[in-house]
C-alpha cells in the first residue's frame, strides 16, 4: 500500500512544494502518493498550514501524523479532533531569516539609526553610539528561533540575557528561567525581543507589571505572536515614555486593522508578519525526513507537547 501524503496549505504553495516533496521522498525506498486531495480515511500524513481551513481531523482515521509547515502551532495545538502526533516546523531557512530580522532591528535601536535616516537638519551632533558590549538585550524564548537570534547577538558582543521555561546553557548568553528569572531578565533590558510561542502560559507575558520592570526608555521587538503583549498596557507605556519604541511584526488580529492605534503611533513600527517565513527548499527536507522516520518506526522530530501548546 502506498503512503498517502495530503498537502493541505494555501493552493499556490502546492506547485512550489510538490516537486520538492517528491524529490525528498523519492530518495527513500518509499512507495508514496502526494496530492492535495484524498479520501480522508486513506491519508497517512497531512502536511499542514492552518490557511488550508482544515479543522476537523476526525474523518482521517488512518492518520499517522500532522506535519506543520508553520513554527507556531497555536491554531492547531488545541484541536481536539487531532489525536495523532503533531510536529512543528524547525527549518534552517526560517531560523536564518528570523535571526537576520532580529539582528537588523536590534541594530536599528542600538545605533540610533532613525535619527540619521529621518532627521537631516544640518545640525552636526557627533554623538557616537555605544559599543554592543555596553548594551543589554533580552531575548524571551530560547527555542529554535530565540537561541539562534540570541547567539547571533552575542557574537556581535551584545550583553544578551535569555529567558525560557526550562533551564538552558547557551554560550555567550546569560540564561534565566522561571518567574524570578523573568523579573531579573527584564530589569536590565534596554531592548527586549519576544520569541515565545503563543500559549495560555505566555499570553500577556508583557503586561503593565512586567513592562514596569523594564528600565525607562527600553525598546520592544515582537516577532513572536501578538497575544504575548497586552496591547493597552504597551500603548500606555509608550504614551508615558516609559517604553521608547516598539517594533511589532505580529498582532492579535492580522492583518492589523487600519484603525488600530499602533499604525498611527509615532513610536511604533508595524511590519506585516514578515519577520521570517518557512522556506520551501529547506522545509520540504524537514517534512520528508519526518515522513521517512515515521515509516521506519522512528520517533518524529520537533513534536509538539499538546499540553504545553508548543
Ligand atoms: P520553540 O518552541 O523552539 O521555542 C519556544 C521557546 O519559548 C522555548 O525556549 C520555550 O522554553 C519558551 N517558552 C515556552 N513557554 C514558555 C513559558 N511559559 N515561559 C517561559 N518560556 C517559555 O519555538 P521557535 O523558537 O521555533 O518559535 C518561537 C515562535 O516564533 C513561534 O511559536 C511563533 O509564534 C514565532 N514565529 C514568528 C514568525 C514571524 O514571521 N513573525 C515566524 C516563525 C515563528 P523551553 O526551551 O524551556 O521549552
Amino acid at each position: 500500500m502506498p503512503v498517502n501524503v495530503l498537502f493541505s496549505a494555501r493552493p499556490e504553495q502546492w506547485p512550489v512544494y510538490e516537486p520538492l516533496l517528491t524529490k525528498g521522498l523519492s530518495q527513500a525506498d518509499l512507495d508514496f502518493r502526494l496530492a492535495t486531495e484524498f479520501e480522508p480515511d486513506q491519508v497517512d500524513y497531512v502536511v499542514y498550514a492552518p490557511t488550508s481551513g482544515l479543522l476537523d481531523f476526525s474523518p482521517y482515521t488512518q492518520l499517522k501524523a500532522v506535519l506543520s509547515l508553520w513554527a507556531g502551532v497555536e491554531k492547531i495545538a488545541g484541536n481536539e479532533t487531532l489525536t495523532v502526533p503533531l510536529a512543528r516546523m524547525v527549518d534552517h531557512g526560517l531560523m536564518h531569516g528570523m535571526t537576520e530580522w532580529v539582528v537588523g532591528h536590534v541594530l536599528r535601536y542600538h545605533l540610533g539609526m532613525d535619527r540619521y535616516i529621518t532627521v537631516q537638519d544640518g545640525v552636526w551632533t557627533p554623538d557616537a553610539p555605544p559599543l554592543a558590549s555596553e548594551r543589554n538585550v533580552c531575548v524571551l524564548g530560547l527555542g529554535a528561533l530565540g537561541e539562534a537570534a540570541a547567539t547571533a547577538l552575542a557574537a556581535l558582543n551584545f550583553k544578551v540575557t535569555g529567558w525560557s521555561r526550562t533551564a538552558k546553557d547557551i554560550p555567550g548568553v546569560t540564561c534565566l528561567h522561571g518567574t524570578d528569572g523573568l523579573r531579573a531578565a527584564l530589569s536590565s533590558a534596554e531592548i527586549v525581543v519576544l520569541l515565545l510561542p503563543d500559549t495560555p502560559a505566555t499570553e500577556n507575558a508583557l503586561n503593565a507589571d512586567t513592562l514596569a520592570l523594564l528600565p525607562k526608555g527600553a525598546r520592544i521587538i515582537n516577532p513572536g505572536r501578538g497575544p504575548l503583549i497586552d496591547d493597552d498596557a504597551l500603548l500606555a507605556a509608550l504614551d508615558s515614555g516609559h517604553i521608547a519604541h516598539a517594533t511589532l511584526d505580529v498582532f492579535r488580529v492580522e492583518p492589523l486593522p487600519p484603525e488600530h492605534p499602533y499604525w498611527a503611533h509615532a513610536n511604533v513600527t508595524v511590519t506585516p508578519h514578515i519577520a521570517s517565513e518557512t522556506r520551501p527548499t529547506t522545509a520540504a527536507q524537514v517534512i520528508c525526513q519526518n515522513i521517512i522516520r515515521g515509516e521506519e518506526g522512528k520517533p518524529f522530530l520537533h513534536l509538539v507537547d499538546r499540553n504545553l501548546g508548543y
